[in-house]
Formats: structure tokens, sequence, C-alpha cells
């Protein structure tokens, strides 16, 4: 918005001009690292890191100003999460484990990027959608903390599925020592203590390909 028409408009209508104003500064995009505020000026809020006394956005995203806090912030790029859709391939870790279900925290989508990705809850592969034959129990296929990249086969209730060949676990952990398991024919097995273990392994595992 122009100045003049600034202090044409100011005191008829004081409110909205100011609703203007926040929402120009709203559209200050920064990427990655980009300065954003010194900590002289402002508190560091979501989204940035301070830096040796200023304040730089974590990721890509809008500035946004919260004057009376004096606190400066990085609104992610998106600020809807990018929506899922069937078929979607995303990476995330396990969170809980149950008797028919894993609960996986979605990281990322893949082509969508995963810097700006938020879900509000988990997603579930269901022990039906975990290999194309049948799976008995679901502690052989998974284990907390596994990461592991999946379809997404339902979106409506965030159902996940890791049958196809290149979809499961794509890096696991020792389950008593907590070393990243390396890939020993179709099992995993410990560098540091010689354990092997069961999962239902994705054909990048360790290949960190997403
Ligand atoms: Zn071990």
């Amino acid at each position: 918005m122009a100045e003049e028409s600034d202090a044409v408009e100011q005191q008829a209508e004081r409110v909205s001009t100011e609703e203007d104003k926040m929402s120009e500064e709203e559209k200050l995009f920064v990427l990655p690292g980009d300065l954003v505020g010194t900590t002289e000026e402002f508190t560091a809020g979501k989204g940035t890191y301070v830096d040796v006394g200023d304040i730089h956005s974590i990721g890509t995203g809008y500035v946004h100003i919260d004057r009376k806090a004096r606190v400066i912030s990085v609104v992610p790029k998106t600020a809807t999460p990018p929506e899922l859709c069937e078929g979607d391939i995303v990476i995330g870790g396990i969170t809980n484990l149950r008797d028919s279900v894993v609960l996986v925290d979605i990281g990322g989508i893949k082509g969508k990027g995963d810097r700006e990705f938020q879900m509000n809850g988990p997603a579930a592969i269901h022990v039906s959608n975990v290999r194309d034959s049948y799976v008995k129990n679901l502690g052989q296929e998974f284990a907390m903390s596994d990461i592991v990249k999946a379809k997404v086969i339902n979106t409506q209730n965030m159902r996940l599925s890791t049958s196809e060949k290149s979809l499961g676990v794509m890096k696991a952990y020792c389950s008593k020592c907590r070393t990243a398991l390396e890939l020993d024919g179709n099992r995993l097995k410990c560098p540091a203590c010689g354990r092997t273990e069961k999962r239902k392994i994705s054909s990048d595992y360790g290949t960190g390909i997403f």
C-alpha cells in the first residue's frame, strides 16, 4: 500500500490499516538461514534460531512480527500442511507399536518437501498392510524409532501401507545397544554387538533414498 493512501485512510479506517500493515509484513518471504532480525530488537520466536545476536530463519516461510510481545517468527511457507493424497509416499518414525497396528509420525512427503510439513496426528500401518503376505506378529516387522517409507492408502483414517518392495524400514537401531543396524541378507545385523533383528525391510534400506 502506498504512503499517500495510508495517510488518507488512516483516520477513517484505522483498524483495517493496521491489519493491512500486518499482512504485508507476513508476506516478507525468507529462506533457510536468512537474517530476519537481531536479539536487540526482538525475541526469537517459532521457526527461527539465534546466532551471535542475529535471528535467522530455520526454514522457508514468511516473517511474522508480534509488535506487542516483540517476538519475531517465521511462519512455514504453507500455512496449511500440504495435503496428503492417496498414493503419496511418506517417510516417518515409528512412535507406537500395538497388537494390530503401528503408529507413524510422518516427517515428509516425497516430492512435496519435508521441511514445512506438519501433521495433527500419527498415521497408522495396519497389520494387514505391512506385507503382501500374512503377518502374524508386528513386533517382527517394526520397532520403536524405526524410520519407515510407506504409501498413503487411505486419507480418511490416515492408513499407510508398506507392502511394496521399496517400502518398509529405511533405518533401524539395535534394540540392545541402539547402534544403527546394517543389512545382512534378509535380516538386519548390529555391527557393534552382533545381534540380528527382523524387520519389513525396504529395498532401499540404508541408502537414504527417499
Ligand atoms: Zn547392538
